[in-house]
Order: C-alpha cells, then structure tokens, then sequence
C-alpha cells in the first residue's frame, strides 16, 4: 500500500490522479490533499477519499473548510507552509504526485525530493525554474522521480533500464540514442490565420483540441510555450545537449513523444491523449495497473501526421528553447514572465500575441543573480515578477 500526498488536488492532474487511485484500491490510500482555495471542490474530495489531512493554502479557505466538513471525516485541515512541508515530508508519505501549477508549486515539491520521496512530477515548472539543483537533491536523497507529463512519461518508456534508474546524469550516446524527439498538437491555434491571433480570446486559447486541462498550461499549449517548458524539462530528466532534442509538430496526440536510436530505430509510446495513462504508470512503475482509459482505436485515429514548428507563428517555443541556451537565470525569469503574462491574457489585460512580447522583453532583462539555492530562485522569480509586470504596463 503506497501512502500519497497529492499537491494541487483540485486540478485537472489531481483529478485524473484521484480517478486512477480510485480505481486501485488496495495498492494506494489518499494521505493528503493539497490546494489553493477552492473549498467546494476540497469538500467534495475530503468527503470522497477521507485523507488523513487536507491543506488549503489560502488561510481562509482552510478556515471555511474546517467549518464545512462533516463531523463523521476525521480529516485535519491545515494551512501555512510549515504544515504543508511537514505533509510531504511526513514518514507515512511514500509518493508525492507534484501537481500545482506554476512557480507557486517549487518549494513543496522539492522538499518531497529532499526528503527522498517517490516523487510524480507533472509541475514542469519546478525544473524549469531550478533542473541542476533539482536533479542534483534527486540524487543526493536517493528520491524517485517520475515523469509525469504525457511526453516525458512516453520518453521515459521508450529508454533503456540504466537511463531510466539514472535520470539527470544519464549518458543519451553511450546508450546509442541519437535523438529525443519531442511531439506536441500545435494546440488550438496551429492552422489559424495569423493576423487573426492577435484577437483570441482566453476561450478559444483555452479550447485545445485533443487534451483538457488547466487555463495556465492550456494558454501555453495554444502559444506552445508549453512545448518551451517542456523542451527546457527534457533537458535536464535526460540530461540532453541541445542538438540532441527536437520538436515535432503532431497534431493528433496519439504519439506522446518518441527516442531515436543510432540503428535507426524510433521507439514511440502512443495512447488515446488522457492524463491518467503516464499517472497511472508513474503511479505503478515498474510494475502496470489499469488507468481506466479507453484501448486506443487505430482503425478510428487512420492517420498520423507531422511537421516542423514555425517559430514565426509560435516565438515562445524559440524563446524557450533560447533560454534553454543562457541558462538557468534566463529559464527562470521565462518563466515567471510567461506566469504573468498568461493570467494578464486571461484576465484580458493583453491580447494573445502580447504574450510573446511580454516574455521576449523580460528575457532581455535577466538580472545578473548566482543560483545556488532555492531561495535564490524564488527571489529571482520575484524579481523576474516585477520586470514582467513593467513590460505589461508599458504596452497598455
Ligand atoms: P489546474 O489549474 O487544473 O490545477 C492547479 C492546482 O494547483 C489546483 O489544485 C490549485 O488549487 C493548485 N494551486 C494553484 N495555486 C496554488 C498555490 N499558490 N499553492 C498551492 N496550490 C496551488 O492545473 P493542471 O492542469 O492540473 O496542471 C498542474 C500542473 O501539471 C502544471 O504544472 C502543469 O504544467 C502540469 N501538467 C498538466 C497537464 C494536464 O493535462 N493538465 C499535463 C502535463 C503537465
Ligand atoms: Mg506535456
């Protein structure tokens, strides 16, 4: 019976996460739920899956949680950091599914790998803002990490056992792998008029053809700022050089992402596009357990297709994989940019296309900082934050 802590409970990750738990339950209980403050949908699932504790993180929302949960769940609510990092280092905490959204979602999950957890991770932001030292405490902890988002999850399928058991040092060549090969749909917006983008709204961002997910990532995959993130993630799970990696444009999603190797071969891992396949096999590694997703059909998918990015249509996917090249300060404040500059769209404070440039300037204005610990990550964040903030006020 594995004990599981699941940050970001109330998401679409926590949800599918919760599905598959669910669906096995003599191998995994709910230890704990994490979120930020939405109290109906804690509720619902403190009621469901009885954990032994529930964390808000906005102090009021755990307030009104507390007052609305019946007296028959013996679940304890609790809010402040210090509770949240005694939750995911807790000795009765075997597996950390990392799945709140944002910068917001760095340090609870790397206090998980410190304190040497089985760690799922989906928040790519965390190894945007800080990979070495994030794969650097993996090793000094003897933590397991597993790869969550769907390509990640697919290239760790397709590796061999040795890079698979040493992720963030492993050696691509001596394996004879010759590429990653990084796939992404394009998102809602790939066949669109360009002078048309400038004038999508959050809804149509939002409306990714294949996969449903949160507003954040979604806007990112309708950018393919997503495909940035997830370029800069694969770096450091694989320990690439930049020639090594390349994305692919496939827009049906039914292969998750391929590895090339030097004979000639290409293994793929393909699937209907539904969370719950890469966190079921996170969830059960090595071993397999049913995810509750449908078999897929090939006579119903008929056709798969490919092509190459355009940069021109998509500039955060070359700002991300530029930033990849700089360094860590530079993924860092694209990050934090990016973070503003989506919920500024969301919140139709800019349009659609001022994204790119939002991030594009900020990028041009990465603080000199030496990172050596995550607080200096946060903090360059927080300043990165501020800069974003500037940019966007001196478009309107
Ligand atoms: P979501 O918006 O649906 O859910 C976000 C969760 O994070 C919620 O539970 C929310 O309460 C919590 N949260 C937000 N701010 C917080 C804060 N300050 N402190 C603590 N918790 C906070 O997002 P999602 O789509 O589930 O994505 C979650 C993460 O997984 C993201 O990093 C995303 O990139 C990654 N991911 C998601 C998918 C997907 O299909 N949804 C796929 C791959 C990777
Ligand atoms: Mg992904």
């Amino acid at each position: 019976m594995q004990n599981m802590v699941i940050l970001g409970a109330t998401g679409s990750i926590g949800s599918s996460t919760l599905s598959v738990i669910s669906q096995n339950p003599q191998q995994y209980a709910v230890y704990g739920l994490v979120a930020n403050a939405s109290v109906d949908k804690m509720l619902s699932l403190c009621i469901e899956h009885k954990p032994v504790y529930a964390h808000m993180v906005d102090e009021s929302a755990a307030k009104a949680l507390q007052q609305r949960i019946p007296a028959n769940i013996a679940t304890k609510v609790t809010t402040g950091e210090d509770a949240l990092l005694g939750l995911v280092t807790a000795s009765e905490v075997d597996t950390v599914m990392a799945a709140i959204v944002g910068a917001a979602g760095l340090v609870s999950t790397f206090a998980a790998v410190k304190a040497g957890k089985r760690v799922l991770l989906a928040n790519k932001e965390a190894l945007v803002m800080s990979g070495e030292l994030f794969m650097q405490a993996t090793v000094q902890s003897g933590a397991t990490l597993l790869p969550v988002d769907s390509e990640h999850n697919a290239i760790f399928q397709c590796l061999p056992a040795d890079i698979q058991a040493n992720l963030g040092h492993c050696d691509l060549t001596a394996s004879g792998i010759s590429h990653i090969l990084l796939t992404g749909s394009g998102g809602p917006f790939l066949t669109a008029d360009l002078a048309a983008l400038q004038s999508m709204t959050p809804a149509q961002a939002c409306n990714h053809p294949n996969w449903s997910m949160g507003p954040k990532i979604s806007v990112d995959s309708a950018t393919m700022m997503n495909k940035g993130l997830e370029f800069i993630e694969a770096r450091w799970l694989f320990n690439t050089k930049a020639e090594q990696l390349k994305v692919v444009i496939h827009p049906q999603s039914v292969i998750h992402s391929m590895v090339q190797y030097r004979d000639g071969s290409v293994l793929a891992q393909m699937g209907n596009p539904d969370m719950r396949t890469p966190i079921a096999h996170c969830m059960s590694f090595p071993e397999r357990i049913n995810a509750g997703v449908e078999p897929l059909d090939f006579f119903k998918v008929r056709e798969l297709s490919f092509c190459e990015p355009d940069f021109n249509r998509f500039p955060c996917l070359g700002l991300a994989m530029q930033a990849c090249e700089q360094g860590q300060e530079a993924t860092t404040v694209l990050n934090a940019a990016n973070e503003i500059a989506v919920a500024a769209f969301l919140a139709e404070q800019i349009k659609f296309t001022d994204i790119a440039k939002v991030n594009e300037a900020c990028l041009l204005k990465v603080p000199q900082s030496s990172l050596s610990t995550i607080e200096d990550i946060v903090q360059l964040d927080a300043q990165a934050r501020a800069i974003a903030h500037e940019a966007i006020n001196s478009i309107n």
